[in-house]
């Protein structure tokens, strides 16, 4: 076995038992590998072992990764890309035309902009709120008060589907109090929902806290680490 196959079956194991222990199914949670920073040749590896969902934070490094994969596998497997990183309004458009979703949608302003920018053959673009569910000044993420009304703008739009609500609360040192912000933005996506804006997804947990996200009713857990290893520092990015 290669380093990377045990990697994605340790994940797997992970999720698994996560899922026992939460009394939940385990095809009730999706795993998203986090590729950024890691070339395609290391999609491709984990695309042949049968992961077939992908996260990217970065906008440029994303549409190449993309186009980079589809060459190297001339779309043998149908993988579905997902944008999770900060997004200025200026670059929506390759966003709205490259990845299937958007986990990382924080005002109204982005949303219309994928909306309108959404090709008109495609299936309609998924999208997530991101909650600053902790309430850190410097997050990005929509506050909890203010995500009901930003549901409902966003709801309307054409081209695009709201399915849930993502967060990246701050890493915490034990696992109880891991869970609570993973419990706050599930109370917040069914406050959403008893209002008539059924939200179905929750983008919660990564390498080091998705067994806490399983337990409060995370549906996507977006991994990086425990898939790729350590990435480089960041430098400009
Ligand atoms: C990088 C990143 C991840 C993956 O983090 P790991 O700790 O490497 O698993 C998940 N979500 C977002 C939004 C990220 O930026």
């Amino acid at each position: 076995m290669t380093p990377t196959s045990c990697a994605l079956d340790a994940v797997h194991q992970r999720i698994s038992h996560a899922c026992v222990a939460a009394g939940r199914p385990v095809q009730s949670v999706q795993l998203l590998a986090v590729s950024k920073t890691f070339p395609a040749s290391a999609v491709v590896e984990l695309a042949m072992q049968g992961q077939r969902l992908f996260g990217e934070n970065y906008v440029q490094e994303g549409i190449e990764k993309i186009a980079q994969v589809n060459e190297l596998t001339q779309n043998r497997w149908p993988l579905e890309w997902h944008f999770i990183g900060p997004l200025q309004s200026n670059k929506t458009r390759p966003v709205a035309e490259s990845f299937d979703w958007v986990h990382s949608v924080d005002r109204l302003k982005i949303a219309q902009r994928l909306s309108e920018q959404r090709p008109k053959g495609k299936p309609a673009l998924q999208v997530c709120l991101q909650v600053n569910i902790s309430g850190e000044p410097s997050k990005s993420g929509v506050s909890p008060q203010e995500a009901l009304d930003l549901a409902r703008a966003v709801s309307v739009l054409p081209g695009i589907q709201l399915r849930g609500l993502m967060a990246i609360p701050e890493p915490a040192t034990d696992e109880h109090t891991a869970r609570v912000p993973f419990a706050q933005l599930r109370a917040l996506a069914q406050a959403i929902s008893a209002n008539g804006i059924l939200l179905d997804t929750l983008s919660m947990g990564m390498s080091a806290d998705l067994e806490p996200a399983i337990a409060e009713g995370a549906t996507i857990v977006r991994v990086g680490t425990a898939l790729f290893g350590q990435r480089p520092p960041l430098t400009s990015q």
